[in-house]
Formats: structure tokens, sequence, C-alpha cells
């Protein structure tokens, strides 16, 4: 299927940009093809379009239909693995330089949007929520880890008593308060990366999904009405790769998490639920996470599936995440509720490589790409452009295949995801 509009959610609903780009026709030839128009594709056309190379982007619906559009719009510090699990798994030296890749990432995002003068909702900070026993304990080691090696002192705990004076969110007995975190509206942040692309040169192509490409000297991409002949190929499909690409397809795992949008909220009960205007989250293993909007609706996400089929009624579906932790709002319409496909891997890292000489790829965030692609973009730019070091940092992460490969990868991943889910119920 190919150019299929926005999602119904409140992200389409307040999207401040209305791009139509017509489908590739005929035979372009370009330095760099760029399959996906999601961050991580925008970020590379951009960074690419700075370092001088011509870039066409093809993407099978519309900017901003996948991931990009529909998440969270956390955009944290770091990695989506703790900084004590990289340094057993990799080593200090590596973990320093994954943690300084990652506040980079937020670097760049905020840098994009002032530069293009993207307006998406940029907030600061986030409030992250234990509830187990153990989790709560090990908070203020998790800060002092931070100051002490990594000298980060954007961060704080942030006990009992003081939560309870942050937020009204039940069952969270202590927090980490991060303010290098940001948040952002996610789909405007993207069409934002669509025009800067734009004004730099870059040629975007919606409606044009690759059916096959064939690597060589030179690169060919076909679409069923056109053809792209580059000198390098990007593969930035993310949860939406399918088939495309099976050299790296087995190394990720497709899984659809889910969002809703409430009305719009009083002012106090807005500054109730977080007094600060952070983002939140909480330690659950299936993560739920949310913030308000600029017209104070709460953007909520709580619960995955690992099937190809979406709840069928969404809106029930996240809405007794949210009553867990906010029991006032059983009373609050739900306006918007959607779901979206996103990248895992086995250990939870991103999967950076090279498919051949001129092809690369990177995908599989795992619930941490708004920070992540975008960053992933710029160092694509910088290998295509001889630069490899810092691409190198996160390609040499090693990622598994799943066990079973494509064909056979779901039913381990969901016995593991089921466990670990009820593992969260069951505390
Ligand atoms: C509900 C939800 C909540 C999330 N919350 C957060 C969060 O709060 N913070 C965070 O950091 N991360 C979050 N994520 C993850 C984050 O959104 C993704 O990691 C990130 O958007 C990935 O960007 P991407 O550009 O790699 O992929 P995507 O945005 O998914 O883009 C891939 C694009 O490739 C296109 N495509 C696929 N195949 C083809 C083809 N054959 N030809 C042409 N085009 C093709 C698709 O149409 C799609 O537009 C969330 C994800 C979801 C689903």
């Amino acid at each position: 299927m190919q150019n299929q509009p926005h999602v119904d959610s409140w992200y389409a609903a307040t999207a401040n940009l209305k791009l139509d780009l017509p489908p590739l026709q005929g035979t372009t030839n370009t330095d760099v093809c760029v399959i996906g128009a999601g961050y991580t594709g925008l970020s590379a056309a951009i960074h690419l379009r700075q370092l001088g190379y011509s870039v066409t982007v093809l993407e099978a619906n519309r900017v901003g239909w996948g991931a990009s559009g529909r998440n969270g719009g956390h955009v944290g510090t770091g990695q989506r693995v703790d900084q004590e699990q990289l340094e057993s798994r990799l080593g200090l030296e590596h973990a320093r330089a994954l943690w300084q890749l990652g506040l980079e990432a937020v670097d760049t995002v905020c840098e994009l949007i002032e530069e293009y003068d993207i307006d998406c909702e940029l907030k600061r900070g986030n409030l992250h929520v234990a509830s187990k026993a153990g989790d709560i304990a090990s908070l203020p080691a998790e800060v002092e880890h931070l100051q002490k090696v990594y000298n980060y002192q954007q961060i704080r705990y942030v006990d009992a008593s003081e939560l309870a004076d942050m937020t009204s969110a039940r069952g969270f007995g202590g927090a980490t308060l991060n303010t290098g975190c940001r948040h952002l509206h996610p789909l405007n942040y993207a069409l934002g990366l669509a025009r800067a692309a734009l004004a730099l040169g870059a040629s975007i192509h919606e409606g044009s999904r690759v059916l096959s490409y064939h690597e060589g000297s030179q690169v060919s991409v076909k679409t069923d009405r056109g053809e792209v002949r580059a000198k390098y190929l990007v593969v930035a499909c993310n949860g939406y790769l399918e088939k495309l690409e099976p050299r790296a397809a087995g190394r990720i795992m497709p899984i659809n998490n889910y969002m809703l949008a409430t009305e719009p909220l009083s002012e106090e009960l807005a500054r109730r639920l977080i007094r600060d205007d952070t983002s939140m989250s909480d330690s659950r293993f299936v993560i739920n996470y949310w913030k308000l909007s600029a017209d104070n609706r709460l953007l909520f996400g709580g619960g995955e599936s690992y099937s190809s089929r979406f709840p069928a009624d969404i809106k029930s579906f996240v809405r007794k995440y949210v009553l867990r932790i906010y029991p006032e709002l059983a009373d609050t319409r739900i306006d918007y509720g959607w779901g979206g496909t996103l990248a895992i891997t086995l250990k939870r890292m991103p999967d950076f490589g090279r498919l051949s000489a001129n092809a690369f790829y990177a995908h599989g965030y795992s619930g941490h790409g708004v920070p992540t692609a975008t960053l992933a973009g710029k160092l694509l730019a910088e290998v295509i452009s001889g630069t490899a070091e810092r691409f190198d940092v996160m390609a040499r992460v090693p990622t598994s295949q799943f066990p079973g490969g494509t064909m056979l990868r779901w039913p381990g991943l969901v016995a593991g995801m089921l466990f670990y889910s009820l593992r969260d119920r069951i505390g």
C-alpha cells in the first residue's frame, strides 16, 4: 500500500504545515537516495544537503506518516539502555562515547528546531517515576552515577513527598527529574524537518513506495512509476521496513504502541497532573509515558501489541492505563486514540550498519528514536562524506539477530514480552 493519509491523531488534527509532494515519475540521478521520510531520513537529507550532496527522499506514504508522526514526543538524554548496563556490556570508554552522542542527539533536535524555525511546542524536562520498591531504591544511586562518572548535573532525585507536590499521579514512591530532556509535537517536528530539507534543495517524493533496489558502483532504486540512480543509498524505514531489506530485518522487531489524547483540561487540573509541564514516564517494562499538549490535553502512551493488527478500540485500550495513574480522569472525554509501529532490537540499542560500500541503514531505536533517529541522520551524512568514526561508535554496539530471524522471531518475542508485562502487572 502507498500514499496513505496520516493516522487520525491529535497530531494530524493540529499539523501546522500541509505538504503535498509529488510522487517520483521517470528517472532521476542524485548523489544520495534516502528511503523513508521520518526523522532518520529527513535528518539525513538536511545534513547531506548541508555537506553539498544532492538528495532524493522516497516516502511510501506522507512525510511523518510512520512513528515520527505518531509518537509520544519525548526527547530523552543518553541511550535507551541505562549507562551502568552499557558500561558492563561495552566497557566504560564506549559507554562514555554513547552518552556523549545521546546528549548530542538532544542538542541536534534543539538546534534543528532553532535553525529552521520549527514550530513544534518544544519544552524542557522529564519526571521519571518509579513504583516498585526496588526501582525506587535504585534511583539515588543512578543519579549519583550520572553526576559523578559523567559529570551530568541536570538530573536529581525527587523523594515521595516532593513528588506528591509535583504530580497527582498515583502509585509512585520516587522519581528523577531530568531537565536536560525535552518534549515536543512530533508530527510538527517531522513536517518542519521536511520543510527545512526542501528549502536546502532536497527532493522529497510522497506516495513513492520503493519496491526494490540494486547496489553496485551506482544504486538503482525502483518505485512503481520511477527510478532513482544514486551514488549512495540510505535505508530509513525503521518499524515499517517489512521485507525490503532482508539483510537487516532480522535484527529488528516491529512492535505496536498506542496513544490517546483527552479533551482539553482546565489549567488547574493540568497543573495538578504535571505541575511543571515536563514530560513524565514510568519504570514499567511496557512503559507508560505522558505529557500535556499546548492546549492542555493529556497525551498518554501505554500498552503494546505484537501482531500486525491494532486493537479495535484504541481509546479504551489505553484509557485503562491512564486511570490506574490518574483515577480523577474517569469522567474526562477521550478525543483521539491511535497506534504506531516502531522497531526494537534484542538488547534495546539501535542497529546502525553498512549493507555494502555505498549503502547504509539505521533503525531499531527501541522507543528512543526522537533524539536517536535525528542523530542517526547526522551520522549517516558523516559516514557518506567519508568520516566514519562517530557512525562506528553506534555501529560497533553489537546487535543480534532475533532468534528465528524474520520468519520465526514472533513466538519467542511475544512470549518474552508477555512475561515481562505480566511482571509489571503483578508488581
Ligand atoms: C506510539 C509511539 C510512541 C513513541 N514514543 C516515543 C517517544 O516518546 N520518544 C522517542 O524517542 N521515541 C518514541 N517512539 C519511537 C520513535 O517514534 C521512532 O523511533 C522514530 O520516529 C523512528 O523514526 P524513523 O524515521 O526511523 O522511522 P519512521 O518515522 O517510522 O519512518 C519510516 C518511514 O519509512 C517509510 N517507508 C517504509 N517502507 C518504505 C518503502 N518501501 N518505500 C518508501 N518508504 C517506506 C514509512 O512510510 C515511514 O514513513 C515512539 C513510537 C511510537 C510508535
